[in-house]
């Protein structure tokens, strides 16, 4: 009998299993548990409190998606920060544009970091670049003391519950505002609108609350609850389809597994039930 890692949806009374051939890592660090798992179609698997984090056979499509969209609509992002994003994907991606020249990422826990490094490091070999620091501290706690400022804030956070929960408040969204240049984007994974919507509810009215303009765009994540994944784009100027930035666009010619321009501009065309949703008062 082949060992099955199983990720429950309590939400939808379902589950999502994979076959696994081997645990490599198995740890509690003071804030969760971590795992990586080895699977013969998925790769390699970061797990956290038995949630999937991602996969090697998928993550680039989270990666891509959270990072170049903003960065093909900022017409000059120098100075990024990510919260959360301990494994690197995210870095990685922010890193194939020479423009960025500094990256703070601010992750809870060094240990998801130490063991993507270890057992990853094709996707978080970047975290170790000369234009990243690091700081692993809670993101809730930074954004309120910092006095730096940063052209895009992109968080890439674990669920609203347990650690992660206090970036998905009003608070951490004002405090993000604050630090954010006049013409600043703010980007945040926003759950899946089939198995838990009322998480993208709450999310859409706080930042709604804080930003006076927001958007959400999409993606298929098959690893990820329902495979149907959303993105908040929340921004004080630039609009994310009008300021798609064409002249950088055909002049990077980055080579990408899923985002090009079309997929751009498809991902912010939703459908009706999630409009209902990001709009619902
Ligand atoms: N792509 C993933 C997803 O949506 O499933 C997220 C991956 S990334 C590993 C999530 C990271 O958020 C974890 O490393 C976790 O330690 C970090 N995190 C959770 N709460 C945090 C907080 N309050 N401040 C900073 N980082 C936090």
């Amino acid at each position: 009998m082949p060992a099955i890692f199983t990720e429950e949806y309590p939400e939808a009374k379902a589950s999502f299993s994979l076959e696994i051939s081997r645990v490599l890592y198995s740890e509690k660090s003071p804030f969760q548990k971590i795992e990586i798992l080895e699977s013969p179609f998925f790769g390699k698997v970061l797990v956290i409190d038995d949630c999937i984090m991602l996969t090697e056979k998928d993550e680039f499509i989270y990666h891509e998606m959270i990072a170049h969209v903003p960065l093909y609509v900022h017409p000059h992002p120098t100075r990024v920060l990510v919260i959360g994003g301990g494994d690197g994907g995210t870095i990685r991606e922010i890193l194939k544009h020479r423009e960025v020249d500094q990256v703070v990422l601010v992750d809870i826990d060094k240990m998801v970091s130490e063991v993507c490094l270890k057992y990853l490091p094709k996707i978080s070999s970047q975290l170790l670049s000369n234009k990243v620091t690091c700081l692993f501290q809670d993101g809730v706690h930074y954004v309120k003391e910092t006095t730096e400022i940063f052209d895009l804030i992109i968080i890439d956070s674990t669920d609203p519950i347990g650690v992660g929960e206090g970036l998905f408040t009003r608070e951490f969204y004002t405090d993000c505002h604050r630090i954010l240049a006049d013409d600043g984007l703010l980007i945040n994974q926003a759950e899946s609108p089939l198995y838990t919507r009322k998480w993208l509810m709450q999310l859409s009215q706080k930042l709604a609350q804080v930003f006076s303009h927001i958007f959400f765009y999409q993606a298929n994540i098959p690893t990820y609850p329902s495979g149907y994944w959303l993105f908040g784009f929340a921004t004080k100027k630039y609009h994310p389809l009008r300021n798609f930035n064409q002249e950088k666009y055909d002049k990077k010619k980055l080579s990408l597994k899923y985002y090009n321009q079309g997929i751009h501009n498809a991902a912010f065309v939703l459908p009706n039930f999630v409009r209902e949703i990001i709009h619902a008062e």
